[in-house]
């Protein structure tokens, strides 16, 4: 896809430089509510107001790239995955966006959470995250982030190989413990979303796949050690996922692998992990499940299947992170050139350029994701234009919003915020071209707090060791 023809490329956008599914907004100046978090309405100056506080305000104060979490938001997601899964065990990825203060609000509203590195493990821990409520993932764990995770007395670890397994069975023997495991399995799933967050088919690198054996001879070695406890098997199919069938396979074949397992054990493993993966909506074209919604389809899936099987029905848990984390989060940008490109046919596109852009979020180019954006700072009268949201670096892919319709007044100094920006995006952001990664502020009752400070280019310096000799011994 990189690699489009020049006058294809061209040539495909000139019926209708538009896709299909964006239509002209009959007012500019409206708001999505699908889109944003609770607290976000323009306010009578025509500003967005987020948590009782001004966009403007806060890019005069915080400055611009900012992100900008609704706290009452977060608070209110996390709390519906509790209550519509009452009963089951709700981890947070902590992948999807992790500070200390986030740890403290995931412990403090009775969820558990997921990680998957030392880093992840320790802002957790550091943010008051009870360590029994904390499982481990990760496909490729070190020793020492395996040692981390058991000395701090985490709840699970997800194994993902035979060589982790081994490597568990060691550090319990050094550490004298044991360790509460799960297996993750792959039902060989083809989840409707892009290769790249598909974790559930078998050509990829997570999990033990169910079809080939591999799972269960997983299972039996852990299930045989004397220092591993194995509670059960996880599945995590992908991410962005709007359908339940993917759910449903995957529920099927798990529940079918415990079944076998107790066959040939006479044991019978009580827990089940289905993951994460529950989509936002983005853009218009998304039409997300409520966590109501979601907990009804899942417990009835896995009823039906344990019925059929005739298995008690095990204890069960998921992992949402983006359907938390995204929607809480606007993403706050200054313009800084606006600048109409004729395409052939006589259509234009606007390309508005922002003080981001790859760096601060990276899905666009990674996942073609899409998303959609508002002029922040100011209502306007114009009519909408197609325009094109990118960011200041030096990649032609550096886009924010591939296609969105804004005032055809917009210019230098207007503010642009693109809600869904909580999930991936301050968790994946980058220093491409040396660009200080932007602050993540919180908002609530008309008080901004600070999760995480604005780096500086003095950071990013603190960094650059210039040519330190390092003595090789021989
Ligand atoms: C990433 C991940 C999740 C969370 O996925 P979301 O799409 O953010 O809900 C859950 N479980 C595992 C194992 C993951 O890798």
């Amino acid at each position: 896809m990189t690699h489009m023809h020049v006058a294809g490329s061209v040539h495909a956008d000139v019926a209708s430089p538009s896709p299909t599914w964006l239509t002209v907004p009959a007012d500019v100046n409206s708001l999505d509510r699908e889109l944003w978090s609770t607290t976000v309405t323009r306010n009578e100056q025509g500003a967005l107001e987020v948590g009782g506080v001004s966009v403007v305000e806060l890019a005069q104060q915080q400055g611009t790239a900012l992100y900008v979490l609704d706290e009452e938001d977060f608070r209110a997601r996390a709390t519906s995955f509790r209550q519509a899964f009452d009963g089951w065990d709700v981890y947070y990825a902590g992948k999807a966006f992790l500070t200390r203060s986030i740890a403290g609000w995931v412990h403090d509203l009775g969820l558990c959470m997921d990680v998957c590195t030392s880093g992840e493990l320790v802002t957790a821990l550091e943010g008051g995250m009870d360590p029994e409520r904390i499982g481990m993932h990760g496909n490729n764990k070190s020793v020492d982030e395996l040692r981390l995770a058991l000395s701090s007395g985490v709840g699970r670890v997800i194994v993902d190989s035979l060589d982790e397994i081994d490597r568990i069975e060691q550090l319990c023997r050094e550490l004298d413990c044991t360790a509460r495991v799960m297996v993750r399995v792959t039902p060989g799933v083809e989840a409707h979303t892009h290769e790249y967050i598909a974790t559930a088919h078998e050509d990829q690198k997570f999990g033990f796949s169910i079809t080939n054996g591999a799972a269960m001879v997983a299972m039996v070695r852990c299930f045989s050690s004397p220092v591993i406890d194995l509670v059960g098997v996880h599945s995590h199919i992908g991410s962005q996922i709007f359908d339940t069938g993917g759910f449903e396979v995957a529920a099927r074949r798990t529940m079918k692998l415990l079944a076998q397992f107790q066959q040939a054990t006479g044991h019978v493993l009580p827990e089940l992990d289905l993951g994460g993966g529950f989509g936002i909506a983005y853009t218009c074209q998304d039409t997300p499940s409520t966590p109501s919604q979601l907990a009804h389809d899942l417990t009835e899936i896995v009823e039906l299947e344990a019925r059929a099987r005739n298995l008690s029905v095990p204890h069960l848990s998921i992992e949402p992170g983006r359907a938390i984390v995204g929607p809480t989060t606007l993403a706050l940008y200054t313009v800084g050139t606006v600048k109409p490109v004729d395409l052939d046919g006589g259509a234009q596109r606007v390309y508005v350029s922002v003080d981001g852009g790859m760096s601060d979020n990276i899905r666009p180019a990674l996942y073609a994701a899409e998303y959609s954006a508002v002029l922040a700072n100011r209502r306007s009268q114009r009519s909408a234009v197609l325009c094109r949201v990118v960011g200041k670096h030096c990649e032609g892919g550096d886009i924010v919003v591939r296609d969105v319709y804004l005032p055809a007044d917009v210019r230098p100094g207007d503010l642009i915020a693109v809600p869904g920006s909580g999930a991936y995006s301050r968790s994946m952001a980058s220093n491409y071209n040396h660009v200080p990664r932007p602050s993540v502020v919180s908002v609530r009752d008309g008080t901004c707090h600070t999760l995480l400070r604005r780096e500086t280019i003095d950071d990013l310096l603190a960094l650059d060791a210039g040519a330190v000799v390092t003595r090789v011994d021989r």
